[in-house]
């Protein structure tokens, strides 16, 4: 009956299982549905090729699963679902609601734009499991600390998924090649980026909702000791489940309801989620905390500029700062499009308090590289470990690398993967900055850039200066 099909524009929800606004999709098409995927430059712009390319095989795996009906389009969202519309004779179509700051502003237009034509959009559930905006205070204000934040997500947060829909007739239309991923991501790539080699290795994770479902089922198995065990990033034991809930092959409430239960593991990783949650809640009531500290006191804090802020910044960035654990950190993620959670605090506050680079460079760095690449959790990762965003008590934390080295690596096995040069020196000496330079070759690993310890007093007086510009500007 033309008139009844439905588009499903699928973007942070690349799975068929516990997807309400596919459901929804179905019973409004009457089980006639269109899968759409628009290419739009302005999304694909600030990802390096690592988080292209996952989410293609992501696409790709959707793809499979409907029996190659996904339907890929390149250009301005509006417009090219108004086209696939009219090819098939589309009046509805439903989208899972996005909360980031230019997702809610494309999807407003997007829905004026259609309304003008005649066709209605409907935005139904979220990424997460409470939507942004839902947790409060008990007088109705945006939580600003994750404390109040997880109190109030414990009492909203539901784990009950749904099941993916069945019988349901996939409709065809013209499509455009994946390829054109390529051709349109990287677009906003930094004039102060170094050039680094492009020859990311995959973990072997895979991508979409088999291969979550696969990884996250493992991941039951270990949890119990996930508490124990997630700052060591030597042992590998967090879930690795940040790229699909970046692109939504599963969603949170699925990851929760399977990994239920009353251990402190699962407890601590509960815990872990609802982080996600609370920058995504932060980021949709601070919007311009995507670009700003969110402190406003912070924006005084003084900053290095021009050659030598680039210099360090591009030793940092290729991983030769002569300080293992944080040159360890930075060639995972080269090298795998994602690093340790640990090692990302360690090398961001290495950047921001030892070399004095301003965290929003690091901040657009990590989100080239890294496959879960997320707006809200990057941003207020940086600004947490900054100082500058919703941790009460930030600046005056500084990690010495060394001595978080010896408490989280301590037999060097984290660095000895990702730092050949050191492979055959052992612990404690690997652990040092320039690697303990006695037992090596002469070059063979970078001397250390800088004396932490002065430069860690530096940033603290430059913390001060910056609370006193504030005050006399206030
Ligand atoms: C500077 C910095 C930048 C970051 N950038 C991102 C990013 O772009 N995308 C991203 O998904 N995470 C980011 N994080 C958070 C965290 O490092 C990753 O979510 C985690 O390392 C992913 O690995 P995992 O799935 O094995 O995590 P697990 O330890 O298994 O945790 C389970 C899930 O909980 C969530 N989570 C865990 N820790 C955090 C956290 N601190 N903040 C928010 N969510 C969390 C993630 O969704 C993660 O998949 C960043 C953290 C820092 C300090």
């Amino acid at each position: 009956m033309p008139g009844a099909t439905t588009i499903i524009w699928f973007r942070r929800d690349l799975r068929l299982h516990d997807n309400p606004a596919l459901l929804e999709a179905v019973r409004l098409g009457s089980g006639e549905v269109a899968a759409v995927f628009i290419i739009d430059e302005v999304f694909a712009a600030p990802s390096g090729p690592a988080r292209t390319r996952y989410l293609r095989q992501s696409l790709e795996a959707l793809d499979v699963s409907i029996d190659g009906a996904l339907i890929v389009r390149r250009g301005e969202p509006s417009e090219e679902l108004e086209r696939v519309a009219r090819e098939l004779h589309v009046r509805d179509i439903v989208a899972t609601g996005d909360y980031g700051p230019q997702g809610r502003r494309r999807d407003d237009r997007v829905r004026e734009a259609l309304a003008r034509q005649g066709i209605s959009i409907t935005y139904v559930d979220s990424p997460y499991v409470v939507a942004p905006g839902i947790v409060t205070t008990k007088t109705g204000t945006p939580c600003r600390v994750f404390g109040a934040f997880q109190r109030g997500w414990n009492t909203h947060a539901s784990t009950r998924p749904m099941p993916a829909p069945s019988g349901v007739h996939w409709r065809r239309a013209p499509s455009v090649s994946l390829d054109e991923l390529d051709a349109c991501a990287g677009k906003d790539r930094p004039s102060y980026f170094p050039d680094v080699v492009d020859d990311v290795v995959m973990h072997e994770i895979g991508a979409g909702e088999v291969a979550g479902h696969r990884l996250l089922t493992q991941f039951d198995d270990r949890v119990d000791d996930y508490g124990e065990s997630r700052n060591l990033p030597g042992r590998d034991s967090t879930s690795r489940l940040s790229p699909f809930l970046r692109f939504g092959a599963l969603h949170p409430r699925q990851v929760l309801s399977i990994l239920d239960g009353a251990s402190q593991g699962r407890a601590t990783y509960r815990s872990e989620v609802c982080w996600r949650e609370f920058y995504a809640d932060v980021m949709y009531h601070e919007p311009q905390s995507a670009s700003q500290s969110l402190q406003p006191a912070m924006r005084y804090l003084r900053c290095d500029e021009g050659a030598v802020a680039e210099e360090r910044f591009a030793q940092w960035a290729k991983g030769q700062t002569g300080f293992p654990l944080v040159d360890a950190g930075m060639r995972q993620l080269l090298g795998e499009g994602w690093m340790h959670n640990r090692v990302r605090m360690i090398t961001a506050s290495f950047l921001v308090k030892h070399l004095h680079v301003d965290w929003r460079w690091g901040a657009k760095w990590f989100m080239w590289h890294l496959i879960d690449g997320d707006l809200a959790s990057n941003q207020h990762g940086w600004q947490w470990v900054a100082g500058t965003g919703t941790d009460p008590s930030p600046f005056h934390r500084i990690f010495n690398p060394t001595l978080q080295a010896s408490r989280f690596d301590p037999h060097g096995t984290y660095i000895h993967r990702y730092v050949p040069e050191l492979r055959d020196v052992p612990a404690p000496q690997c652990l040092e900055p320039g690697g303990g330079t006695g037992l090596l070759r002469a070059g063979a690993y970078p001397l250390a850039i800088i004396d932490a310890a002065r430069e860690r007093d530096e940033a603290l007086s430059r913390f001060h200066d910056a609370r006193e510009r504030a005050r006399v500007a206030s």
